[in-house]
């Protein structure tokens, strides 16, 4: 069961081919977030940058669009921004660096009160990661260390941001990405929903929908892999 509160747009990723920063999912984020002020958490970093360069790409992307979005790291009190927050976009990155700095910053009870209240919150990739149980299914390499894999759990599944089919003509001998969750499902009973770039989950009143054009493809233990269609997803998909 969802909380019924919750109002969450699940991002595989921010930028698909040929498209500037969130452009291709920029008419969802606005019909979405149904508010102008965004609290965005740059903490993941993506290829190592400045947490004030990362707020200014968010800016130049929603800003023209009356969207006034301010830096969690400008704030002396985060906390406190967090529970005032109107909306919350935490953006893509690394998911171990995500997840470590908002437990040293005491700031994941945080993020869940105020979501429960009906905050929207928007994950990109990292931080969609965040919305499932644990980032046991993230791409990303662990090059820090964060006291715990326990995302924000607001959904009772585990999210694979990026989800990448195998290319069949390929010589490279590394394991396929269905591979790695097949392993994950060695020692974890969740679901896994691998969602490809250009497809997005929005959960709002206890149900949760599959968006964009592509199919997802849904991993549970012991069982071979199933393509879900865009639409409201069934709880038997899921749980
Ligand atoms: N590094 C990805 C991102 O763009 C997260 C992932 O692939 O798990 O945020």
């Amino acid at each position: 069961m969802i909380h019924p509160n919750y109002r969450l747009l699940v991002i595989s990723t921010s930028t698909i081919y040929g498209n500037g920063y969130l452009e291709y999912i920029r008419e969802e984020i606005l019909d979405f977030l149904q508010t102008d002020e965004l609290l965005f958490v740059p903490f993941a970093r993506p290829s190592g940058i400045s947490y004030d360069e990362y707020t200014n790409n968010v800016v130049t992307a929603l800003q023209p669009f009356g969207i006034k979005v301010t830096g969690l790291h400008t704030y002396e009190n985060p906390k406190e921004a967090i529970c005032n927050a109107k909306a919350i976009f935490v953006g893509g990155g690394n998911t171990f660096l995500l997840l470590k700095t908002l437990y040293e910053l005491g700031l994941i009870e945080a993020i869940r009160n105020t979501i429960s209240e009906g905050v929207p919150y928007m994950g990109s990739s990292a931080g969609s990661n965040l919305t499932g149980l644990t980032i046991g299914t993230t791409n990303d390499m662990p090059i820090v260390y964060p006291p715990s894999f326990d995302a924000l759990q607001f959904l009772p599944f585990n999210i694979n941001p990026h989800y990448l089919d195998p290319d069949l003509n390929s010589t490279h001998k590394g394991e396929t990405r269905e591979t790695r969750i097949n392993e994950f499902h060695k020692f974890n009973r969740q679901t896994v929903i691998g969602l490809r770039e250009g497809s997005w989950l929005r959960v709002e009143n206890g149900t949760i929908e599959l968006k964009g054009d592509l199919t997802a493809r849904i991993f549970k233990p012991n069982q071979s892999a199933i393509e879900v269609k865009s639409g409201i997803l069934e709880e038997s998909i899921y749980l």
